[in-house]
């Protein structure tokens, strides 16, 4: 069966094949169908910004479609950055560094630790346009200094206190063990199986 897996960030995009790899469908990505579709990612939850994305992707291409939205939740700022992880600084042209430089300005003078947690949903458009979701969390803190140079995002500042690393000091394999994504796409694998008629 084919999927198209959609997202147009390329580190998830890397994250998702990575953890697919062993999996004996046929992947396809935006880019194979020539499709660079704006999805407005506007939802109130996770779910649906996923749901959106999924659909639109399904729309586009007939294809069964598996889509993610995600995000860093800091406690002491009461889930923030959330859903707006990926647009978290108002500068145009803000980078991965300029957003966690801003986040580590909003944790000054909050006492440490400062616990976190990623969360990521996943959203499968079936064949008939039949939605699936699974999730998947992964706990840390945030740490003031940046360590690590894997990864992307806010990984140079998320540390694994059980690790004493942060997850941009993982190797993509032991990321791909533990992270959010890894667990909701892991949680999807059946629902694609059954869809696969496997
Ligand atoms: P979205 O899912 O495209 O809305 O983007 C989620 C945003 O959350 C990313 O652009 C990152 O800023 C952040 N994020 C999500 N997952 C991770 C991760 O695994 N590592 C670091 N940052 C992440």
């Amino acid at each position: 069966m084919q999927v198209l897996i959609a997202s147009g960030n390329p580190g998830k995009l890397r994250e998702i094949q990575e953890i697919l790899a062993d999996e004996s469908f046929h992947w396809l990505l935006p880019q194979d169908l020539g499709l660079d579709l704006k999805v407005v990612e506007d939802g109130q939850t996770y779910a649906e910004n996923a749901v959106k994305k999924a659909l639109a992707y399904w729309r586009a291409s007939g294809l069964v479609t598996l889509a993610d939205d995600s995000g860093l939740e800091v406690d002491v700022l009461g889930g923030a950055p959330g859903l707006h992880s990926a647009r978290y600084s108002p500068l145009p042209g803000a980078t991965d560094a300029d957003r966690r430089a801003l986040l580590l300005a909003n944790l000054r003078g909050f006492p440490r630790p400062w616990r976190a947690h990623f969360h990521c949903t996943v959203a499968i458009a079936g064949p008939d346009g039949t939605l699936y979701l699974t999730e998947g969390d992964c706990p840390g803190e945030i740490v003031p200094e940046e360590r690590g140079t894997n990864g992307f995002g806010y990984d140079p500042i998320f540390l694994l206190p059980e690790r004493g690393l942060t997850m941009a000091e993982l190797s993509s394999a032991e990321k791909n063990q533990i992270s959010h994504r890894a667990l909701a796409v892991r949680a999807a694998l059946p629902i694609l199986r059954r869809l696969g008629g496997g």
